[in-house]
């Protein structure tokens, strides 16, 4: 059973959200064109291994996708983490391409590139062995339960050196060769340690103690609002100059029209300039003059809100918004 799906890390909306709204010529674009194709590289293989775990008996295993804890002040992410009532298992995702050669004497990672290149890069393994170090303090001595822990490569064409040291043989494996591994992990714990009720309780813990990074997009990313082109863009021709126009959004170049073209700008807008946004910004964002027509496709969207009237701040989720 899924209990947390692993949704879009907010650093891919935002540089999608600036890729749409910077000037081509902004100095921060090829950092930002670099971190999004890694960071898309790190969400396929990471959706990879979603698929194969897909396939464990559901009400055996409890799957956390993207898991954000902090323990002592310090915050740790594990990329999947399943738990059963006989062990917990760490598993650490990783969506490199090449040749991989773990080296058990001087626990190091030799990485040959597509183009030959060799170099040293850091152990996944002791990265999650360093997570379930965290995960163990975090979850206290009262769970008396076995912690497992595994590198899962993403990328069905690297080849993993057989040569690796023996510990690593064990802990490191293609994504299609999870699920056989799991299974095999489980058959060597016959026993429940956990209640059904301890078992419960710990999953409602975990997803209550979920805390999803919370970033400054523009000290993170270098820019500042008035580098934030403002409008609504044609889904067609890509420029910013809709107009609203019987109830629809209407492009004075291509001639394209839309009812939702909003939809992309206030979320922009939340993304990129600040985690709300009141009547009159939305105005000032989407270039249009009317309040009541602000406040109809703000109130369209299921926004959150504080306040009334003009102090009224709409912004996306539960939490109220403090900026
Ligand atoms: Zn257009």
């Amino acid at each position: 059973m899924i209990s947390l799906t692993r949704s879009i890390p907010i650093q891919i909306l935002i540089i999608e959200a600036l890729f749409r709204r910077l000037s081509p010529n902004h100095r921060m674009l090829p950092k930002l064109r670099e971190e999004y194709n890694k960071r898309k590289k790190g969400l396929a293989g990471e959706n990879k291994i979603d698929y194969y775990l897909e396939f464990l008996p559901p009400n055996q295993f409890h799957i956390f996708h993207g898991l954000r804890l902090i323990c002592d002040n310090r915050p740790f992410q594990i990329d999947t983490l399943l738990i059963s009532r006989k062990f917990i298992l760490l598993i650490e995702v990783k969506n490199i391409s090449g040749k991989l050669y773990f080296d058990e004497v001087y626990k190091q990672l030799i990485w040959t590139n597509d183009d030959g290149d060799e170099q040293v890069i850091q152990d996944p393994l002791e990265q999650v062995k360093r997570q379930s170090r965290q995960f163990v303090k975090w979850i206290g001595s009262h769970h008396n339960i076995p912690i497992e822990h595994l590198v899962v490569i993403g990328n069905p064409r690297t080849y993993i050196d057989p040569k690796s040291g023996p510990v690593y043989r064990n802990h490191i494996l293609h994504a299609h060769a999870l699920e056989e591994k799991v299974q095999e992990i489980s058959s060597n714990y016959q026993t429940d340690l956990l209640s059904h009720k301890a078992f419960k309780q710990l999953t409602t813990q975990i997803l209550n103690s979920h805390n999803p990074l919370a970033i400054d997009p523009q000290k993170t990313y270098q820019y500042s609002s008035s580098d934030i082109i403002k409008g609504i863009q044609c889904p067609k021709c890509e420029k910013f100059e809709m107009k609203r126009v019987q109830q629809k959004w209407a492009c004075p170049h291509c001639k394209a029209a839309s009812r939702n073209a909003h939809k992309q700008a206030i979320l922009d807008y939340l993304l990129l300039i600040k985690p709300s946004i009141t009547n009159r910004e939305c105005r000032d964002f989407l270039k249009i003059s009317s309040a009541s027509t602000a406040h109809h496709l703000l109130m369209s969207m299921g926004l959150s809100f504080t306040g009334s009237n003009k102090s009224r701040k709409y912004f996306i989720g539960k939490d109220k918004v403090v900026d």
